[in-house]
């Protein structure tokens, strides 16, 4: 736990940092260490850290220590409504950064960057001073939800060490908690977890083990996708409708963000806008956000699953498949984040060493030199590739494992197949670098 509460610390001082580099610093973007650390390191950095460990953002995540310390004012004692116990809102959320990201460019807006971290403080303590438990990671938080999908293709999972141990077990501590540990937040009782869905990796649930039955555990990446038993605090993933939506949103999501980017994207919103009729940036890029997040899924999906059925519902075919549709996301998330962090890598250090000089008045970390990079656009370019490829592979064997009796294989493979020619094609158009060049 000390070693969780130091990571939090650390990140909290990060985050202070860039909130006041944010609203003092320079507004130029590519010389804030708000901007380049949001957008174009910590972004980058999440993804890799998701795919070589696991949740690590959330374990390190500092808003939960903020709503800790206001926890000892408050002490909540009521529990999140039943009628509440959605990710829907989560989602919400979600769709509505992204938009806000690619209508008022977000990367180039230190203070409003800076604004949105202290909004997430703000956020996280007025829900968890208010609920017991952690409602705002299970069912608020946008980013915990991109967290938790990316994470069914980590390494690590929080599982116990021996079944028959907590067979045995009368107390059942690494849910209820304890004077060692305050047990799991999320509810997720240990023995019947499957997954990283829902998981933070706070460990929380290790600490409380009187056993020393818990720990994390290397597993098969990706192979909870394909694993349809009930969990524990989630329930049986072929009958949320709001985790399948989170499957869609993080595929389809991924694929917005990175085509918003390009020419053609552009090119589109200006059709759309000769079209209808509508004038305006917010009203055209609405429209680019109905066709890109729900028309254009609805029907892929909708053909898809219809394709697909060989009994049940429609709804019921789609939630069966849903999870092969996370390794191709994470296999563009990890291509258009990796990008902007290989190609900007080194962006940080001259921001580092103004902010120093800025504060103490001389060069403690030495004279800035502007001109640091990264790696060149090509070569970034061939690593988003071969990201892609592996997110295809994984998506494939993924709705292999998924086809059953109830749902056929080949047409959630053959969807796949088609979502990465097209962010292939989307991912290899020029895009602007960010922290670079002058944006
Ligand atoms: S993980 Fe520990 S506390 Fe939880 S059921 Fe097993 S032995 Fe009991
Ligand atoms: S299972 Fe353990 S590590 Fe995961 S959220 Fe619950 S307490 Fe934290």
């Amino acid at each position: 736990m000390r070693a969780r509460r130091a990571l939090q610390a650390g990140a909290l001082a990060v985050a202070v940092v860039l909130v006041l580099h944010g609203f003092l610093g320079p507004d130029f973007a590519p010389r804030n260490l708000a901007t380049l650390g949001v957008w174009v390191h910590m972004r980058g950095l999440l993804v890799l850290a998701l795919l070589a460990f696991g949740n690590a953002f959330c374990m390190a995540c500092p808003f939960t220590l903020a709503r800790d310390w206001a926890r000892r004012l408050t002490r909540p004692v009521r529990r999140w409504p039943r009628s509440w116990r959605t990710k829907a809102p989560a989602l919400g959320l979600f769709v509505a950064v992204l938009f806000v990201y690619e209508r008022w460019g977000l990367w180039s807006l230190p203070a409003a960057t800076a604004g949105l971290i202290l909004l997430y403080f703000a956020a996280a303590v007025l829900v968890d001073a208010a609920f017991t438990g952690a409602p705002f990671c299970k069912w608020v938080c946008p980013l915990g939800q991109f967290n938790f999908a990316a994470s069914a293709l980590s390494p690590f999972e929080v599982a116990v060490k021996d079944p028959a141990v907590c067979a045995a077990c009368s107390t059942k501590d690494c849910l209820r908690g304890n004077a060692g540990g305050r047990g799991c937040e999320l509810g997720l009782f240990l023995p019947r977890k499957v997954g990283n869905m829902d998981c933070t990796f706070c460990l929380d649930c290790v600490a409380a083990c009187p056993a020393g039955n818990a720990g994390l555990a290397l597993r098969l990446p990706g192979a909870e996708l394909f694993d349809g038993r009930w969990r524990s605090g989630v329930g049986l993933p072929s009958k949320r409708a709001d985790l399948g939506a989170l499957s869609a949103l993080f595929l389809f999501g991924a694929l917005l963000n990175a085509f918003a980017m390009t020419a053609p994207a552009s090119a589109l919103a200006e059709r759309l806008s000769e079209a209808t009729g509508l004038r305006g940036a917010t009203p055209v890029l609405g429209m680019l956000f109905v066709l890109g997040l729900a028309a254009l899924p609805a029907g892929l999906l909708w053909g898809t699953a219809l394709a697909s059925r060989r009994e049940g519902t429609l709804g019921g075919a789609f939630l069966a498949a849903a999870p092969c549709l996370v390794p191709l996301g994470m296999g563009v998330w990890g291509a258009h984040y990796g990008f902007h962090l290989l190609t900007g890598i080194g962006t940080i250090v001259p921001a580092l060493q103004s902010a120093a000089e800025g504060l103490f008045g001389a060069a403690v970390l030495g004279r800035p030199s502007w001109g640091m990079g990264g790696m060149s656009p090509a070569s970034a370019q061939a690593v988003g590739q071969g990201l892609l490829a592996l997110g295809l592979l994984g998506s494939l064997g993924a709705a292999w494992n998924l086809g059953t009796r109830a749902v056929r294989a080949w047409p959630w493979m053959a969807l796949c197949a088609a979502l990465w020619g097209a962010a292939s094609w989307v991912l290899t158009r020029p895009m602007p670098m960010r922290g670079v060049m002058p944006i």
